[in-house]
């Protein structure tokens, strides 16, 4: 089973949730760190690293003698990476998408492709928790080459946990796509509303079944509790505003490291989960 662990926007306890749901469970568990533009998941779980793979991704290459100036690829190119002037073809590896339409499409074969790195992938252990995450080159911007290497790791027979990028862009949708579960952490002020209500269409237009986790619980307002009561989305665990907690946050220490007390909440929250997913497929089935 995949879960993925999202919120619409960052700095509400997603990795908190993350690696505490992580270290709750019993053994074959995968923890996959997709937020690769500021991947923080071994701060918390500290895994020793053994391996580290770049990442590369294919940009084009053109020929000049060769190029006729005919101005298909950047026809083609559905993200103005390529533009052709009256002397010359312009390549923009930032905003390439390494798609490789281009180069397809050349009627005079005058475009190779090049790797070029993007970051890297590292995989290890923390204790007997398998971990991968990856890493964006600083001022490189296509995240999602790096997010599919990383899921490119997931293993079927495991429960596998994937840490989410906060918002609702494309790095989002490549991490989720794919999962069984989604978890939204959110916290009950009218921002933490907003920007779930964003991720909540996200997921629900790939067709995932998603429910809520209300993170420091008992500050501002209740409207995201009205809201997923009208929505029919279950808010699955409340984590109340405590100063406890985010000491323990702030010094690298995991929710259930730092007060094992709440280990039956996560382990009950998986439960949850569980359960939703199988009744989910077992809807699908008999449909
Ligand atoms: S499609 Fe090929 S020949 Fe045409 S402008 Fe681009 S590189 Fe040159
Ligand atoms: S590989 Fe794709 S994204 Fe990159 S320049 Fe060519 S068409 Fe555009």
């Amino acid at each position: 089973m995949i879960i993925s662990i999202a919120s619409g926007k960052g700095g509400t306890g997603k990795t908190l949730v993350a690696t505490s749901l992580a270290l709750s469970l019993e053994d074959n568990i995968q923890f996959l760190d997709c937020d690769v533009e500021e991947p923080n998941g071994h701060i918390f779980l500290k895994p020793v690293i053994d391996s580290q793979e770049p990442v590369n991704v294919l940009i084009p290459n053109v020929n000049e003698a060769r190029c006729t100036l005919c101005g298909k690829c950047a026809e083609v190119c559905a993200f103005n990476a390529i533009a052709v002037l009256p002397k010359k073809v312009l390549v923009f590896p930032e905003l390439c998408h390494g798609c490789g339409a281009c180069s397809y499409l050349c009627p005079d074969g005058a475009i190779n492709e090049i790797g070029k790195s993007v970051g890297i992938v590292e995989t290890g252990y923390s204790g007997q928790i398998e971990f991968i995450h990856g890493k964006l080159t600083v001022g490189e911007a296509m995240a999602p080459p790096i997010i599919r290497e990383v899921k490119g790791h997931s293993d079927p027979g495991k429960t596998v946990i994937i840490d989410i990028p906060p918002g609702t862009s494309c790095p989002v949708v490549e991490a989720v796509r794919g999962s069984d579960f989604c978890l939204l952490v959110t916290e009950p002020t009218p921002f933490g509303l907003h920007d779930m209500s964003l991720a909540v269409e996200v997921i629900r237009k790939l067709g995932i079944p998603c429910g809520v986790v209300l993170n420091r619980d008992s500050v501002g307002d209740n409207k995201v509790e009205e809201y997923c009561n009208a929505e029919g989305i279950p808010i699955l665990l409340h984590i109340p505003l405590d100063i406890e907690i985010a000491r323990l946050y702030s010094r690298g220490v995991t929710l259930v490291e730092g007060m094992p007390q709440w280990i039956p909440a996560f382990r009950t929250l998986f439960q949850d989960i569980s359960q939703i997913v199988s009744r989910q497929y077992s809807e699908r089935n008999t449909r």
